[in-house]
């Protein structure tokens, strides 16, 4: 198991079952936490083939190279990073996509995740990505009409893609919730249990400067569902937009840049991929660039209070 130090204790990780343990008996000093975020995403591109009204991705051309990622993941591994979360645009579609899986399995301790649209999981990729890959996010928003009115793809293609996959890989799946997805939470919900999903993640729906962020009224029906639900796939849902949900923060002391940031596909570490400030990781590495990240968010935080 991989070890992290933290104010609420020792925190081991298996990236194999996905068990997470913590030793709250033990309290580290403050000097021996471990200095690397909790968890980090990384988009390895911006392309995408599909076209969604509601993405958030940058759409300007950039790619990532498989020897800058692997270096920051081993600095951050060294630093008590858990583990990355591969993104994009869509991952799957880097020339390299599956080297780069293999490569940060090999070489860190982290558990190597991505989150997918779906729709490229070809049993060849998955005979790459099986042992290098420890758990897979499918994006599906909507079932059946819905999900093919906001993903242009066949949902039935995406069940076949979802069945291969389980057979493979642990996976969960990811759903936008918006005025046209929540009343098929439950559809969705069965679905997830229906391909052997470990969580079903709601992600109650962003403003961007496309789309508007979840309606009063659709957040209350999210809020009922949530509240009724009894399926055997475990919920969670994103930090922007967890209010008024019931949730459970076993760290809630571990927060901001200590449990998370997120690399964008120019090689620039930020609080988010909405996060507005952002240093370019240089020669001196991803640390050196999450301290100086750190000192920005604290002068800005200053700044507004
Ligand atoms: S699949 Fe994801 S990255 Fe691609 S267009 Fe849709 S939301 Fe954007």
């Amino acid at each position: 198991m991989k070890l992290r130090n933290g104010p609420h204790g020792v925190h081991l990780f298996d990236r194999d079952t996905g068990i997470n343990v913590l030793l709250d008996e033990i309290r580290p000093d403050r000097n021996a936490w471990s200095k690397a975020p909790r968890q980090v995403s990384i988009a390895l591109l911006n392309l995408c083939d599909l076209h969604c009204g509601y993405c958030y991705a940058p759409k300007h051309k950039a790619c990532l190279t498989p020897a800058q990622v692997l270096a920051w993941l081993q600095e951050l591994d060294q630093a008590g990073c858990l583990g990355v979360g591969f993104g994009g645009g869509e991952p799957t579609l880097h020339p390299q996509f599956a080297d780069i899986c293999q490569q940060a399995a090999a070489n860190t301790q982290m558990a190597i995740t991505f989150t997918t649209h779906g729709h490229r999981l070809s049993q060849g990729l998955l005979d790459q990505l099986q042992g290098a890959v420890h758990f897979v996010r499918v994006s599906v928003d909507g079932v059946d009409a819905t999900y093919e009115r906001l993903r242009g793809r066949k949902f039935t293609a995406l069940r076949q893609n979802l069945d291969r996959l389980s057979a493979r890989i642990r996976l969960g799946i990811n759903v936008v919730v918006n005025q046209h997805t929540v009343a098929e939470l439950d559809q969705l919900a069965a679905m997830a249990a229906d391909v052997g999903a470990r969580e079903l993640l709601l992600l109650p729906q962003q403003p961007t400067a496309s789309v508007a962020g979840l309606d009063a009224t659709s957040c209350q029906q999210l809020q009922d569902w949530v509240s009724s639900y009894d399926g055997p796939v475990r919920l969670a849902v994103s930090e922007a937009g967890a209010d008024g949900l019931p949730t459970c923060d076993p760290l809630p002391d571990e927060r901001g840049l200590q449990a998370y940031a997120h690399i964008d596909a120019t090689g620039r570490l930020r609080a988010s991929s909405y996060g507005t400030a952002a240093v370019a990781i240089e020669h001196t590495g991803v640390m050196h660039a999450l301290a100086r990240l750190r000192t920005i968010s604290t002068i800005q935080r200053e700044a507004t209070t």
